[in-house]
């Protein structure tokens, strides 16, 4: 028997609004979904809500509207007999009982009037399926009939009815499943799992925008790996991303062997999910390696090398997004940039951490420097404990020195101190190669740590590079 008190939830002002409303209409209704199964596992409330009726759910969403001051728009959509509007923060979904029917060709279903069970085993993991009825006969009380609570309390995703038919039906539920997986670490049914690796090949009708967002809940995950590790072994990620499953294996060739660079990234992706949300961030560790692949090489008598892996790699973000339809925007340009510059800020902490090759790197990572050492630091995966403190240690010291070199010349958004216009002037002389010269020639010089970021320097030197190039300033001539 269940033993949870709905009290606590249904005394929000809200719930107390559609009590009132239900009891004066009749409409047979509960809560359903994500909203009721987030609650039994004591998460914070989510503010999305789903409300399920036995009738049409556009009618109680009407009357709703109406008793729920300030409330959005509404919006309807009659032939699937849904409807949805916002209200102080919350966004309140009806829908009216179904049973559906799926056409081999696509994930909408042809759908059909159907009990309130009916509805609840057309979902699509019994965790989802729990509701709480909202009518006056048993207000608050939980009806189960899938099992759901039990699922919950042993932290499993299991299908309402057989997995084989649900995932064929919809394959989007195959990634909906794995991200509940990983979002909430719930382990997927081992029979729901081998239906997932027969339906792979369904997941070919699902819109890319769809696997995206899904995709994105994944990368969004506390530990992303957990999914990854699912997404591989179904056979799903070779579909999706490829890019990134053909990252497994190690090779070994005439006793030479490389890192094996799947399970590296997956440890960079969590490592990196301890320190930021930043979705692009995360993808920019995903996807951090990817270049590795193309670029393998054995050197006979040397081992491996991947060289120019980050290049080739941050040129794959770009055809990988074009094929995911994701949009080809700043964000992708920044995903491009990290994975180009990845191994930048390493070789430094490697080496001996020079003044002029910090400023080099500022200089090129901008304003995502502060990113670009998160990523590296999370690419940090050695087992070798005396390494790993090392390149810890290291990469303070870069760190230090960033803030150094900016305090001292401000290169982070780096402005010439000396303009084309005024050198221009200067000479009297229109656009030509010779001030790109003398422009390029001051970069330079204060990268380099020769001169200090500041005009009087810059123009210093602007002069004798002048007179190398055989210019003489307008007012002499
Ligand atoms: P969240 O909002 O946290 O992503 P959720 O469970 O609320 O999780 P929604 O996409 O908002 O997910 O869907 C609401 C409910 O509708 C789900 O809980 C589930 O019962 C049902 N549902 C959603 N998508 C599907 C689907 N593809 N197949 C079957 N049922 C679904
Ligand atoms: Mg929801």
């Amino acid at each position: 028997m269940v033993s949870i008190s709905t009290k606590k939830i249904l005394n929000h002002k809200l719930f107390k609004t559609i009590k009132m409303v239900i009891e004066e209409c009749g409409i047979e209704s509960y809560i359903i979904g994500g909203f009721v199964r987030d609650f039994i596992l004591i998460k914070e409330n989510s503010k999305d809500i789903d409300f399920l009726c036995a009738d049409s759910g556009i009618k109680l969403a009407k009357l709703l509207k109406k008793a729920l001051v300030n409330s959005s728009k509404i919006k309807i959509f009659k032939n699937y007999g849904t409807a949805m509007f916002s209200w102080n923060g919350f966004k309140l979904e009806f829908v009216g009982a179904r049973k559906e029917s799926y056409n081999f060709n696509s994930r909408n279903p042809v759908v059909e009037k159907g009990s309130i069970l009916d509805d609840q085993k057309r979902r699509d993991f019994t965790i989802n399926s729990i509701a709480i009825s909202l009518n006056k006969t048993n207000y608050g009380k939980i009806i189960d009939p899938c099992n759901g609570i039990e699922d919950i309390k042993k932290r499993i995703l299991r299908t309402p009815l057989n997995p084989n038919k649900t995932y064929n039906d919809d394959p989007l539920r195959m990634l909906r499943a794995i991200r509940f997986s990983s979002n909430l670490n719930f382990k997927i049914e081992e029979k729901s799992l081998e239906a997932i690796y027969n339906n792979v090949n369904r997941i070919n009708i699902i819109s890319k925008e769809r696997i995206v967002d899904e995709l994105n809940k994944i990368i969004l995950s506390p530990k992303p790996s957990l999914g990854f590790l699912i997404l591989d072994k179904t056979g799903l990620l070779n579909k999706i991303i490829p890019e990134v499953s053909n990252l497994k294996g190690v090779e070994e060739v005439e006793g030479y062997s490389h890192k094996e660079n799947f399970y590296h990234t997956l440890e960079v992706l969590d490592n990196i999910s301890l320190k930021t949300d930043n979705l692009w961030l995360r993808w920019a560790a995903l996807l951090h390696d990817i270049g590795k692949v193309p670029t393998k090489k054995l050197i006979p008598g040397s081992g491996w090398t991947f060289h120019g892996h980050e290049f080739v790699g941050s040129k794959m973000v770009y055809k990988l997004y074009k094929r995911l339809k994701m949009p080809l925007n700043e964000k992708m340009k920044y995903v491009q940039k990290l994975v180009l510059m990845s191994s930048r800020p390493i070789v430094i902490a490697k080496e001996i951490v020079t003044d002029a090759a910090v400023r080099r790197l500022v200089f090129d990572a901008g304003d995502d420097i502060d990113d670009l050492i998160c990523l590296c630091k999370a690419d940090i995966t050695t087992k070798n404990q005396k390494r790993f403190s090392k390149y810890h240690k290291n990469f303070e010291l870069v760190t230090k020195k960033i803030i150094e070199v900016e305090e001292k010349d401000r290169i982070r958004n780096f402005q010439p101190p000396l303009d084309g216009e005024l050198i221009m002037s200067y000479y009297g002389i229109k656009p030509c190669e010779k001030i790109g010269k003398i422009k390029e020639s001051i970069k330079e010089a204060i990268l380099e740590g020769k001169i200090p970021n500041n005009k009087k320097a810059a123009f210093e030197l602007m002069k004798s590079i002048g007179k190398e190039l055989g210019l003489a300033p307008a007012n002499e001539k």
